[in-house]
């Protein structure tokens, strides 16, 4: 059921002016619109859909769950155009559900190297398995049945059945949610839970139960194409003359911020062990947490832990802590990353206490977390390997 509240109108500029309330957290939040709005608001965007929408876009093409789930996915914290190529390298090595079920998760991980948030490679992987497994490897269709599924939330799952199903299911990613907070300046910030709620029942009041899949793509282009974070573009947007967020001059006010919180800085230290013949000492991390399931260098808390480390492998040859650090961000801490370049002058042991092998730069091994590619690549320029 939708929650439908007739909106006031502002009489100078005809507006659908939104009736504030207080949610609990405190953050003021808008009503939902009537339905002749909502047709008014769904019209104009299919409209301007049909002239300007994307439609050419890898996942657009030949569409099945298959397709637009893994799209939907990888367009997760990451924009279209960087997504095009791993999308395309993904489908040729796995092109649908059974293949994906089939593949070890190194073989995933592999193609989702460089994307980021890993635990989306991790949880496609799991899900594909499940669906091979459960569902006789047909997407379930109801949004109860695929968000059982790993790494599927409400509004993937949306986006799955309206775009490659035909299914009246509305959608709220990134591009929606910053296109509603602008049109109906809802305040507060969209990861607070109120926020997000009363999002949900706007999208859902606004999108139609024809031409759904139509609609819930053309909100994405509209935001992803016009009413863009930094620089929206009232002037050519077909619901400027309803946006409250555009009459107040300062459309980019909206969404409001994440409320700032300092990131704590951790540190480590990343052994790079090299043997007499070049091959490098990698470890996989735990299957769940940071990098979960990726292969990288040994990590420790200091220099002095991962030089004892290097020596209980063999005789060290020489030891080269000048490396520059490197900085990486998570969405919870920054970590310094302080390399230290081992090279061992006698063969070193085979067995070792963790998840390990000597692996052959260039060869395939698995995915790798960014800042080791980073690290691999300086290492495959310098004159050691
Ligand atoms: S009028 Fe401007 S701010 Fe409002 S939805 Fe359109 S592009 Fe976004």
């Amino acid at each position: 059921m939708r929650e439908i509240t007739g909106p006031k109108k502002n009489s100078k500029t005809n507006k659908p002016s939104a009736t504030s309330r207080k949610t609990t957290s405190g953050d003021s939040v808008i009503a939902v619109p009537a339905d002749k709005e909502c047709r008014k608001f769904s019209s104009a965007v299919l409209k301007w859909f049909e002239q300007h929408g994307r439609k050419h876009l890898p996942w657009q093409q030949d569409v099945n769950p298959y397709r637009v789930w893994v799209s939907e996915i990888m367009l997760q914290q990451t924009q279209v155009t960087t997504v095009i190529p791993y999308f395309d390298k993904f489908m040729q090595r796995f092109p649908d559900v059974e293949a994906l079920a089939q593949a070890t998760q190194d073989q995933v991980l592999q193609h989702w190297s460089g994307l980021g948030y890993y635990a989306r490679g991790r949880n496609l992987h799991k899900a594909a398995q499940q669906i091979v497994e459960q569902h006789q490897g047909r997407f379930p269709q109801t949004l109860e049945g695929l968000i059982a599924l790993p790494g599927i939330g409400r509004s993937t799952a949306g986006a799955v059945l309206s775009l490659a199903c035909g299914k009246d299911t509305s959608i709220l990613d990134g591009n929606v949610k910053r296109v509603l907070c602008r049109h109906f300046t809802v305040d507060g910030w969209y990861g607070n839970s109120a926020v997000e709620k009363h999002l949900w029942q706007l999208t859902d009041a606004l999108t139609p139960s024809v031409r759904t899949g139509e609609y819930n793509q053309a909100m994405m282009d509209l935001g992803a194409t016009l009413c863009t974070r930094s620089s929206p573009r009232c002037d050519r947007c077909p619901v400027v003359k309803s946006c409250l967020a555009t009459a107040t001059g300062v459309p980019a006010n909206w969404p409001h911020k994440k409320p700032k919180k300092e990131k704590p800085q951790r540190k480590t230290w990343m052994l790079i062990v090299e043997d007499p013949a070049g091959d490098l000492l990698m470890e996989r991390r735990p299957p769940s947490g940071i990098w979960g399931g990726l292969w990288g260098f040994p990590q420790f808390e200091s220099s002095d832990a991962a030089l004892e480390y290097a020596k209980k492998l063999g005789t060290i040859h020489s030891d080269d802590r000048s490396w520059p650090t490197v900085e990486h961000t998570f969405s919870h801490f920054h970590l310094q990353i302080n390399p230290l370049h081992v090279r061992l002058k006698t063969s070193a042991q085979k067995v070792m206490d963790r998840e390990q092998v000597w692996h052959r730069p260039g060869s395939e091994l698995g995915g790798f977390a960014a800042p080791v590619s980073q690290l691999l690549a300086v290492l495959a320029k310098s004159d050691c390997l």
